[in-house]
């Protein structure tokens, strides 16, 4: 064995027994919601051409400038590990015409995605996350309905000390007039703000908001809100989105420093937090991004989703309970002979096909160890394959009886009342 042992790289983790279950657990839950709700399940490739999170995500944003795992394939195009699962699905969108189906269209997934952060407790480098879009619509039940959906994910699986805090974002139209005000507030205040924020007032001012430096948030408690500035057709939208929120009884705050990290934002936007989680408090959020769908080249097309981290989720919540799957038959050999582990290998494929979960010693096992591996796995039958005899076992009764090996999976499926 060579002495140094290869790892998996940094801010990455492996999927292994209760953790991988508690997962397919939550996939499930996730599927049973979405679907219910009229959601497809959609899968787009793990890596993409580097222009569609340039142009979709937005140039300026933490993302693009230094987080993606991007690098040129053998003909000298770039590409990059999807960062992130919104710009993927309107890509998708329009690349198969969906905007010919009737609207909206609606589309979840679940699926691992790349981030070059610094890796910490709840923040890796390749993640999971449940996700959820619907292309189409502008209707403000359009946004209540994700957001409840995700609401019920995260109350289903548990997750503890959940707050949401929404915002609206209003139009581009509108938004490029804030801007203008925002950027004044913040030229006027410019000695005060950190280097970062500084740097992105003139392409970023919103992320301001967001920043933890002192002299910032003092100048940020004075700047003027985007939500005082909504144009009205704004407003009644995210009235509207309110009035339905409170209807489904979901409780929200209105968070009116609250911008999203990625560009594509119009309208309403949220987040879902879990004081239960350490600084990495984000369980998950999105919004509506009705610009985005055109900016890829697709027809003017509305559009709302939200992502939430699969991790976090699992941190924050109580994994569902998980009962392994159960063995049905397991087929053990009587003598390490190639003619009757041939038989016995015959007779677990025919468990198989019969639909039996079943299965048999690979690992050369003496009788009394099969048997306690039998026992181990929770078994319900046993079939001993022996010279020219069968014997099945009744592991829960604890009778047996010879048995002819092609009558087992028959006995077997009738649940073997004889034994
Ligand atoms: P975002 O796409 O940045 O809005 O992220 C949506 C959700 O994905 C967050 O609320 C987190 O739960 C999760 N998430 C984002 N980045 C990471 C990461 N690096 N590691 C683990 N989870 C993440």
């Amino acid at each position: 064995m060579s002495d140094s042992k290869i790892k998996a790289p940094r801010g990455t983790f492996d999927v292994l027994g209760e953790d991988a279950a508690a997962r397919s657990a939550l996939e499930a839950r996730a599927r049973a919601i979405l679907e219910g709700a009229g959601y497809e399940r959609i899968e787009t490739p793990a890596m993409e051409a580097t222009e569609l999170f340039a142009r979709g995500v937005g140039a300026s944003t933490d993302i693009v400038r230094k987080e993606m795992f991007t690098f040129e394939d053998a003909a000298g195009r770039s590409l990059t590990l999807r960062p992130e699962g919104t710009a993927p699905v309107c890509r998708a969108y329009v690349e198969h015409g969906m905007h010919k189906r009737r609207q909206p269209v609606k589309l979840w997934y679940l699926s691992s995605f790349f981030r070059h952060e610094r890796a910490q407790a709840g923040r890796y480098r390749q993640f999971w996350q449940v996700g959820a879009e619907a292309l189409g619509s502008e209707d403000p039940a359009v946004d209540a309905e994700s957001i409840v959906l995700l609401a019920t994910l995260l109350a289903e699986l548990q997750v503890r000390e959940v707050r949401l805090r929404l915002a609206s974002l209003g139009s581009t139209e509108s938004r490029s007039e804030y801007r203008e005000r925002l950027q004044a507030h913040l030229r006027a205040n410019e000695q005060e703000l950190s280097e970062d924020v500084r740097s992105r007032i003139e392409d970023n001012p919103l992320r301001a908001f967001d920043s933890d430096h002192p002299g910032t948030r003092a100048v940020m408690e004075g700047a003027p809100r985007l939500l005082d500035h909504l144009s009205a057709e704004d407003a009644e939208h995210f009235a509207e989105v309110r009035a339905l929120l409170d209807v489904a009884g979901v409780s929200y705050e209105v968070d009116s420093t609250l911008v999203r990290g990625l560009d594509y934002y119009t309208r309403t936007v949220f987040e879902f937090t879990s004081d239960a989680l350490g600084a990495q408090s984000g369980v998950g959020g999105g919004g509506r991004y009705d610009g985005l769908v055109e900016q890829l080249g697709g027809p003017p097309t509305p559009g709302m989703g939200w992502a939430a981290g699969i991790e976090r989720i699992m941190l924050a919540g109580e994994a569902p309970p998980t009962a392994p799957a159960p063995v049905e038959l397991f087929v053990a050999i009587e003598h390490a002979r190639a003619d009757v582990r041939r038989a016995a290998f015959s007779l677990l494929s025919e468990a198989r096909s019969a639909g039996l979960a079943a299965q048999m010693d690979l690992g050369g096992r003496s009788l009394k160890g099969q048997l306690g591996q039998a026992g181990a796995l929770g078994a319900r039958f046993v079939a001993i394959v022996g010279d020219g005899q069968t014997t099945l076992r009744d592991m829960q009764g604890g009778g047996q009886t010879p048995i002819a090996t092609g009558a087992v999976v028959h006995a077997v499926l009738r649940g073997h009342h004889a034994l």
